[in-house]
């Protein structure tokens, strides 16, 4: 994998997974080598598993046109420093394919989820 540094300006939500480095704050870089965030970390965005290959793909919070990947690791963990925009950002076409149906999926947990009382 490449080293691209990907940050992003995070969320305003603190880590609240127990993260070594993370815990207690925002979460602003995605490919950082020591995070532990697991998914259902509260700085995670909403994030599509894709078990057949073994990744999750999520958009950038801070550029919401990229799609970012990371591949999964067992027991559910990610490998954060595998995530990168995916195709190395050199592909736009997965963007523009991507990004919009990642972006109507949480439009719609964001709609769906008050109703589902989750
Ligand atoms: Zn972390
Ligand atoms: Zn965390």
């Amino acid at each position: 994998m490449t080293d691209t540094s990907t940050t992003a300006t995070g969320s305003a939500v603190a880590c609240d997974c127990g993260c070594p480095i993370h815990h207690g704050k925002p979460r602003t870089v995605w490919s950082d080598r020591q995070c532990r965030c697991v998914l259902v970390c509260a700085t995670q965005p909403t994030t599509v598993v894709a078990r057949e290959a073994d990744c999750v793909l999520f958009l950038d919070p801070a550029h919401h046109h990229t799609v970012l990947s990371a591949y999964l690791l067992p027991m559910g963990r990610i490998d954060w420093p595998s995530c990168a925009p995916i195709a190395g950002g050199d592909d736009p076409r997965a963007n523009r394919i991507l990004a919009p149906l990642l972006a109507s999926i949480i439009n719609y947990l964001n709609a769906a989820l008050p109703v589902l009382d989750l």
